[in-house]
């Protein structure tokens, strides 16, 4: 007989694109770090929707705030305004110790919207000659899904059959300062990276790459633009991972967790030089900023601050990490990570390994092809951790 989560998988196959590939498991419902299937079978979430989740899924007080807000208002449009948008950029401009917030919903959204920001800044205030301006990404980047975000990726099949793409994009080898100091022009608008590359397969670029990155960006009056979305709200151990190298960057480009993983919400936190070269009818975003989004975006900020996460994060993640690089299999190449997040690099492909975990009741997902990804909920519990490690061990040492 067919059970329900295959006459559900099916319904998605028949009528869904195939864009994804996910693992043949249905999530009915969650709490936590623990998600059901119909069936009633748990699994514990070690993906957490790629850091989406960092408070882990339903967090009370998320939930709490997202009802609270329903029950009042959930969308103005930004023609008018709404007494939740000035908390949420207050909190976010706290957090990231930068005075302008622009609000968006999506990852790439707000990744566009840095691309338009730095654009337009390198004209007004840098004076680059029109149309000019450069923008230095690097190899094995992600930054989305959208037209240009693909335009700045190296990776052929992100971009095959989607051109023209969008020009103007220069890429380095991640973390190679040397190649960053060649590439940069007199026409270089900003330096975008992700402080730790996440869907490379958790790439941590040289001690002291940052910081000296950051300092040669200032020299050049180029912005440095952190993607802070995978890393951001305590993931990595510290509230940013710029912060790993006391990098205070010019653009934050945030997203994921700062929706609790309950609603969409992504922004751009920066300085008012940047931010400053918007002007009315310049950009928006019909649900950017939304009450509903600001509330739930409010509360999840104040749960990763308020429950320490970034700081679970980093002692886990040090256990975690260690106990990992202790399994003996000669296929595991390495194991790198910072906090709770966490790259398994195997010799061989990672999906047989993911299907086995989530036969023992784990939940992860490979990135590229030999990847394993641990990034449970920061909120997760040492024992928790403890007995993820045993379904660890026991797929491992197959
Ligand atoms: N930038 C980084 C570093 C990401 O990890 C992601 C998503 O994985 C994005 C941008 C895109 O975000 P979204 O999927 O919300 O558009």
């Amino acid at each position: 007989t067919t059970s329900h989560s295959q006459e559900l998988m099916d319904l998605t196959d028949k009528y869904g694109a195939k864009n994804y590939q996910p693992l043949p498991i249905v999530i009915h419902r969650a709490d936590r770090i623990w998600v059901e299937d119909p069936e009633g079978n748990r699994y514990m979430d070690m993906l957490s929707a790629y850091s989406a989740l960092n408070q882990g899924h339903r967090h009370p007080r998320i939930i709490q705030a997202l009802r609270d807000q329903a029950d009042l208002v959930t969308l103005t449009s930004r023609a008018f305004h709404s007494d939740k948008l000035g908390p949420f950029y207050k909190k976010l401009s706290q957090l990231t110790n930068k005075d302008t917030i622009l609000p968006m919903n999506t990852g790439a959204e707000a990744v566009e919207t840095a691309v338009k920001a730095a654009r337009r800044w390198a004209y007004d205030v840098k004076h680059i000659p029109d149309n000019q301006a450069e923008i230095i990404v690097s190899e094995g980047n992600f930054h989305g899904r959208t037209v240009t975000a693909v335009s700045m990726s190296s990776h052929a099949e992100y971009q095959r059959g989607f051109g023209p793409l969008t020009p103007g994009f220069k890429v380095v080898p991640y973390g190679d300062l040397e190649a960053l100091k060649a590439a940069i022009t007199p026409n270089t608008a900003a330096f975008i990276t992700e402080p730790i590359q996440g869907e490379a397969g958790i790439v941590i670029p040289p001690a002291g790459f940052l910081h000296a990155a950051y300092n040669l960006c200032k020299q050049n009056q180029v912005l440095f633009i952190a993607d802070e979305i995978q890393t951001g709200f305590g993931r990595t151990g510290k509230l940013f991972a710029c912060e790993w190298e006391n990098v205070d960057p010019d653009v934050y480009i945030l997203g994921k967790a700062l929706g609790g993983g309950v609603f969409p919400v992504s922004a751009v936190a920066a300085d008012r030089e940047v931010l400053d070269v918007f002007e009315p009818g310049s950009h928006g975003s019909t649900f950017g900023g939304n009450p509903l989004g600001a509330a739930v975006a409010i509360a999840s900020m104040e749960v990763i601050v308020d429950e320490h996460l970034a700081d679970r994060s980093r002692e886990l993640g040090e256990f975690f990490i260690e106990e990992l690089r202790a399994i003996d299999n000669p296929h595991i190449v390495e194991v790198r990570g910072r906090g709770l997040f966490i790259g398994l690099e195997l010799d061989e492909p990672a999906r047989p390994y993911c299907e086995a975990l989530m036969n023992e009741g784990l939940l992860c997902k490979e990135t590229h092809d030999n990847v394993i990804r641990f990034a449970p909920p920061l909120v997760i519990q040492q024992k928790e951790l403890e007995d993820a490690l045993a379904r660890i061990r026991k797929v491992m040492a197959r």
